[in-house]
C-alpha cells in the first residue's frame, strides 16, 4: 500500500491503536498506523510486562460486559495466532464490610453469570494461605480472569495486521494544525506526509499534547509506580496456579504473581502525581518503595524482605470519571478521538476497538458514557 491515501490512518499503536488497526482491516478497509516510539515501547501505557484481565467493576455492567467480551475475543485471537499471551491465574477481590464496591461486584457477576465463588475468610486462609487477611472480610474469587502479557499481546496484535495488510511505521505525528473542518493530512517529524480519509488518535497519555485545545485539561496523566519482587527459590507459592492476582479496592492495592521468572507484581492504584509521557522521570522514588515493603509486611509478608528485581514507572491517563474517552473529534468532522485508559482500559483493546469501528461506521449508538461532553475538567473518580 502506498503511504498516501489510506481509507484510515490510526496514530498510536498502544493496545487501542492496535486493536482498532487490526479491525478496520479485517473489514476490509485499507489502513496505515504509526507510533512515535514503537508498539508496546516502555513509555506507553500498553508497554508493561503484563495487565490483569476481571470482569468485576463494583455494580457497573457496562465495563463487566466489556471485559467479558473482551476476554473472548482476546482467547479466539491467540487461539487463532498460537500465541499463549493470557496466563489464566484467576483473580481474588478482597473485601471488607463496609466495602461495597467489592460487595456490588459479587451481585453483578452473579447477574451477567459470569463464573465466581463467594470465599469467607477461612476459606481465602486455606486456599491462598500466602496471602495476609488483615482487615479482609470476605474474598469474590473470579477462575477465568487472570493476566495479559501486556507489550507482547499488543505486538502481537500487530504482528496479526501487518500480516494482513496494515501499513506499520515508526515515526511521530506532529499535532495538526489547528482550524478547519477536514483533515487531509498528517504530517510526521521525518518530514512525511500521510494522507488519508479518515484519522484515528489513539495517543494514550499523549492526547492532551496533540489536541491541547480540547483535551489539555481533560486527560490528566498520572505518574504510576509499579515494583517487581523476588520471591525465594522454590517458592512456588507465588507462582500461578498457588498465587491468584488480588485486588483490595479500599486499600487501592494490588498484585500479580511470579509470571515467567519477573518476580511477584505489587502496585497502587491510587492516582501519582501529574506526569508527562514524553519527558517524565521514570525512577521510582525511595519513599515509594518503603512504602510497598511495608505493605508486602501484611499482605505478603514472606516477601517482606525479598530483592527488589525491577520496578517501573508508567503512566494513567485518566478522564475526570475513568470513563473511556470513545468519540468524533469536536471540529474536526474525519477524525476519531480514542483514549483515556485510566488505568483499566487495557484488556478492553478488543471491545474498544469494535466499538470505535462499529461507531465509526455508523452501526452502533454512541454510548453518552465515552463522550467528549462528558470529559470534565475536574476529577471524580467513579470507575475502577
Ligand atoms: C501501572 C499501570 C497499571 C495498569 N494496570 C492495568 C491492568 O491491570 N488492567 C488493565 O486493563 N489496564 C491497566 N492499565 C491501563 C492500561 O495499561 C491502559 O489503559 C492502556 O494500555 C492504554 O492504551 P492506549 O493504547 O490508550 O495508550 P498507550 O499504550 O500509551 O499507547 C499510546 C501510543 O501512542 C503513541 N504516540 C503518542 N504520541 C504520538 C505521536 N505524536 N505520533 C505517533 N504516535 C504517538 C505512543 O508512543 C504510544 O505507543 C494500567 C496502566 C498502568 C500505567
Amino acid at each position: 500500500m502506498k503511504m498516501s491515501g489510506a481509507d484510515f490512518v490510526v496514530v498510536g499503536a498502544g493496545v487501542f491503536g492496535v486493536w482498532t488497526a487490526h479491525l478496520l482491516r479485517r473489514r476490509g478497509h485499507t489502513v496505515a498506523l504509526i507510533d512515535a516510539h514503537g508498539a508496546g515501547n516502555p513509555r506507553s501505557s500498553s508497554g508493561d510486562e503484563s495487565r490483569v484481565i476481571r470482569m468485576g467493576y463494583g455494580g457497573d455492567t457496562l465495563y463487566t460486559r466489556w471485559a467479558a467480551r473482551s476476554l473472548e475475543l482476546w482467547q479466539e485471537f491467540f487461539r487463532a495466532t498460537g500465541d499463549t499471551l493470557l496466563v489464566k491465574t484467576g483473580v481474588l477481590w478482597l473485601g471488607t464490610d463496609s466495602d461495597l464496591y467489592t460487595q456490588q461486584l459479587h451481585d453483578t457477576l452473579a447477574g451477567e453469570r459470569i463464573a465466581h465463588e463467594k470465599l469467607s475468610v477461612p476459606e481465602i486462609a486455606a486456599r491462598f494461605p500466602q496471602i495476609g487477611l488483615d482487615r479482609v472480610s470476605f474474598g469474590v474469587f473470579e477462575p477465568d480472569s487472570g493476566v495479559l502479557l501486556a507489550r507482547r499481546s499488543v505486538q502481537a496484535v500487530l504482528k496479526d495486521a501487518v500480516g494482513s495488510g496494515v501499513h506499520y511505521l515508526t515515526d511521530a505525528v506532529v499535532p495538526p494544525v489547528s482550524g478547519g473542518s477536514r483533515l487531509e493530512y498528517l504530517r510526521t517529524r521525518s518530514g512525511k506526509e500521510i494522507r488519508g480519509d479518515t484519522f484515528v488518535f489513539a495517543c494514550g497519555a499523549w492526547l492532551p499534547q496533540i489536541f491541547p485545545e480540547i483535551l489539555g485539561t481533560r486527560i490528566f496523566p498520572t505518574r504510576q509506580e509499579v515494583f517487581y519482587f523476588r520471591p525465594p527459590a522454590g517458592a512456588f507459592q507465588f507462582t500461578s496456579p498457588a498465587m491468584p492476582v488480588w485486588l483490595h479496592h479500599e486499600e487501592e492495592m494490588y498484585a500479580l504473581p511470579d509470571i515467567e521468572n519477573r518476580g511477584v507484581k505489587i502496585a497502587s492504584d491510587r492516582h501519582g502525581e501529574p506526569f508527562d509521557p514524553e519527558s517524565g522521570d521514570r525512577t521510582v522514588s525511595k519513599r515509594s518503595l518503603r512504602e510497598m515493603r511495608a505493605y508486602l509486611r501484611c499482605r505478603l509478608p514472606e516477601l517482606q524482605d525479598s530483592p527488589l528485581l525491577d520496578a517501573r514507572v508508567c503512566q494513567y491517563e485518566n478522564t475526570s470519571t475513568g470513563d473511556f474517552l470513545i468519540d468524533h473529534h469536536p471540529e474536526i468532522d474525519n477524525a476519531w478521538l480514542v483514549g483515556g485508559g485510566s488505568g483499566h482500559g487495557f484488556k478492553h483493546g478488543p471491545a474498544v476497538g469494535q466499538y470505535l469501528v462499529e461507531r465509526i461506521l455508523d452501526t452502533t449508538k454512541p454510548e453518552g458514557r465515552f463522550s467528549i461532553e462528558r470529559k470534565l475538567q475536574v476529577q471524580q473518580r467513579v470507575v475502577y
